[in-house]
């Protein structure tokens, strides 16, 4: 059963004063607003991994981090599904990969979509959990499930912190779903700009015309 619940962020919610907030000096001029706040993403998160542990919860999970953007998301994830086996009457073994996606140039999407990985045997017969920070076109996950399935794991579930609506999208959806959010490019959280904005707690909106372009590798 596919678990489309999700926070919906509409084009007219312009998010929060980024005044009223911690900022590092560092991006105070780049930012425009607050989008999502840091609590925000981590009372969601802890809700995503109650529901991801109520469905696939039986059986061995690799939990399967993209790197870079998805690295706080993970994080904070499994801490809260860490929390569930700890505290709940099963727990489950859950053990951790890691692949490295290289999709974007600057805030438009390259043709070039390359995986990196380690040595991925270990997901054969495995419950693979997936996790990335946000879904733009779906292009990025659906050549990555494609690539994952080679290593025949016993079932594939995807979360994805945020999806954009999109009407470049086909209209892949992950299985869960933090919040769904407004066509506008977001950096913090370690979603980056060319490498800036991962060393911030917030989800903001990215106006920035300041931060060096970097080239694309
Ligand atoms: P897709 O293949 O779904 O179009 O793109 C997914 C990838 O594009 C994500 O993993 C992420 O690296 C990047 N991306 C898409 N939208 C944004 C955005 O608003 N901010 C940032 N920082 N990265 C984005």
């Amino acid at each position: 059963v596919i678990n489309c619940k999700t926070i919906l962020i509409k084009d007219e919610d312009s998010g929060y004063n980024k005044n009223l907030f911690c900022i590092p000096k560092h991006y105070e001029e780049d930012i425009e607003r607050v989008f999502i706040p840091h609590g925000l993403i981590l009372d969601r998160t802890e809700r995503l991994a109650r529901d991801i542990m109520q469905d696939m919860g039986s059986h061995h999970i690799v939990a399967l981090c993209v790197l870079k953007g998805g690295y706080k998301f993970f994080a904070d994830l499994l801490d809260h599904i860490k929390a569930l086996n700890q505290n709940g009457d099963k727990s489950v073994p859950v053990t951790v990969d890691f692949v490295k996606i290289k999709s974007y140039c600057n805030d438009s999407p390259t043709e070039k979509i390359s995986i990196v990985g380690e040595e991925l045997s270990a997901l054969n017969g495995k419950n693979v959990l997936v996790v990335e920070d946000i879904i733009e076109t779906g292009r990025t996950m659906k050549a990555l499930l494609s690539k994952l399935k080679d290593y025949e794991p016993k079932m594939i579930k995807v979360v994805s912190l945020l999806i954009k609506m999109t009407n470049r999208s086909p209209g892949y959806r992950p299985d869960y779903i933090g919040f769904e959010i407004p066509d506008k490019f977001v950096v913090g959280y370690a979603l980056d700009y060319n490498e800036y904005f991962r060393d911030l707690n917030v989800s903001t909106y990215e106006c920035c015309v300041l931060v060096p372009t970097g080239e694309c590798k």
